[in-house]
């Protein structure tokens, strides 16, 4: 990793896309910047009474729209320059689908599988008043969400600590991906991978693209390779076979597996969570002599899902995936990028496909702000209206419904249903308006999502002027 500049990478992609538009250099500038940078190093108590100095980082990268959003990474690799990145992407990615928050990033530099859940519920705590008195999180301001190594545990520590400091009547919303018991949406953990999977199946839904690649239309029987079988990963492998599609190979951190069979996702995954996260001597698939020989194998889609710069200069000559959906952020290097598309392949890009978390995180903090349940005014409303219509039906026609047809036919919208259709909706949509794009412009997606955010925020800065 060493000498790998993820913040420049972003910018070489965005610079690519810039020349597309028609915005002046000082504005494109300021769109790359990054607003607000902060590096923290705090002191944490160990189980055993030391003392560790633990750094922690939050970027705000845009606050052409507030609050500001993104992930906080638990990761030895966080640095300066990571969670620049990550925040610059975050900026692109809600604009691509139409999110109205900036984008921000934040990331704790540990390993959390050497700490105890103890120490871990008192660096994030720590973590979220220093964010806190630096006011880097609320609602109104800058929200966090879970990203590697974090999850609803943490982000539950999180609310916890910003509600005992402040009485913002809006507090629930100063962090997504909660628990649902604590103002979480059902749905969320799910949101991610599910968005990966939406924009999978949509790219594969076009005959006319998939012909050029020399595949069949549909997920079905298509066969896939995943690196990172974490929450993202899982999620959209399961997605993926609920669908029809055979996962041929995973890469974890210790290892690499192969199985042209396919390799059964749960059967796995016990095991991973009984050895240490790691799939290292999984013996129901041909184990490789690397962990990530994996990625080079025959297969129809390759899904990074574990972190970034995994698809260099170094492998990418050989790996043969005709579709590479980035469920990660920035697994791809920009050299590798332009090796794969050279050779006719497509590459579904991280500032579009890993957007459903973003969302959803949208949705679960519109539901904070508006202090209730998606669903809870509409659903039984909606049922009864449908049972109406369908008794007009059964009294003009001879069809009776059972009771089954009825439960079905006369089902309104609860929160996760909402959740899901409006996911599915904002996949959809972005994947189009960015394919056409593409082909306007002769690019590739990457670059037509690099154009479409930043003809957004571009335009945004345009009406909203500079201040002063
Ligand atoms: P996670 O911590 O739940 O899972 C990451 C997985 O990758 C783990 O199983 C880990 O063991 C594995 N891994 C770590 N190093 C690896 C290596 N060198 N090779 C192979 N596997 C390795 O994290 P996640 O939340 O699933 O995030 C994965 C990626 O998706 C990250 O790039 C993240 O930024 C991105 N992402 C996450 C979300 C979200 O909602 N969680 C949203 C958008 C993007």
């Amino acid at each position: 990793m060493s000498g790998y500049k993820f913040y420049e990478q972003v910018n070489k992609a965005f610079d690519r896309a810039a020349a597309h538009t028609k915005i002046e250099k000082g504005l494109l500038d300021q769109l790359k910047a990054c607003n607000d940078i902060l590096h923290i190093q705090f002191p944490v108590e160990m189980d055993d009474g030391s003392i560790r100095v633990i750094d922690g980082y939050r970027v705000e990268h845009s606050h052409h729209k507030m609050p500001t959003k993104g992930g906080i990474r638990y990761s030895t690799m966080v640095n300066e320059d990571e969670t620049m990145a990550l925040a610059a992407l975050m900026t692109y990615k809600c604009a691509v689908v139409d999110v109205p928050f900036g984008g921000a990033k934040g990331g704790i530099k540990i390993d959390p599988k050497k700490f105890s859940v103890t120490e871990l519920e008192r660096i994030t705590r720590r973590y979220t008043f220093e964010l806190y008195k630096k006011n880097f999180i609320g609602a109104g301001n800058d929200v966090p969400a879970p990203d590697m190594g974090s999850g609803e545990r943490e982000m539950g520590w999180i609310f916890d600590t910003f509600r005992q400091l402040s009485n913002d009547i809006n507090a629930e919303g100063c962090v997504t991906g909660k628990p649902v018991g604590q103002g979480g949406i059902r749905g969320r953990k799910e949101a991610t991978g599910r968005g990966v999977y939406f924009g999978i199946k949509e790219a594969c839904s076009n005959a006319e693209d998939m012909k050029e690649l020399g595949l069949s239309k549909g997920i079905a029987d298509k066969t896939f390779i995943l690196q990172g079988l974490g929450n993202v990963g899982y999620h959209t492998a399961m997605y993926m076979i609920e669908a029809g599609a055979k996962m041929i190979g995973v890469a974890e951190y210790d290892a690499s597996i192969y199985d042209e069979k396919g390799i059964d996702l749960k059967d796995l995954m016990q095991y991973k969570n009984e050895n240490n996260g790691g799939i290292s001597g999984y013996d129901k698939a041909t184990q490789l002599n690397s962990n990530t020989a994996v990625l080079e194998k025959e297969c129809d889609i390759l899904i990074p899902a574990a972190l970034e710069n995994q698809i260099t200069e170094s492998n990418a000559p050989n790996i043969k995936a005709k579709i590479i959906g980035e469920a990660a952020n920035g697994p791809t290097t920009d050299v590798a990028h332009e090796v794969i598309k050279s050779r006719g392949a497509l590459i579904i890009p991280d500032n579009y496909l890993n957007a459903g978390g973003v969302t959803v995180s949208y949705f679960e903090w519109l539901k904070n702000i508006q202090h209730v349940r998606f669903g809870r005014m509409g659903k039984r409303f909606e049922e009864n209206s449908y049972k109406k219509i369908l008794s007009v039906i059964e009294t003009i026609s001879d069809r009776k419904f059972t009771e089954d047809e009825l439960a079905v036919l006369a089902q309104g919208g609860g929160e996760r249903e909402l959740v899901d259709s409006g996911l599915e909706e904002t996949m959809v949509n972005a994947y189009n308006e960015i394919n056409e794009l593409r082909k306007y412009h002769g690019v590739d997606l990457r670059t037509a999502a690099f154009i479409s955010a930043i003809n957004k925020v571009g335009f945004m800065y345009k009406g909203m002027g500079i201040f002063p």
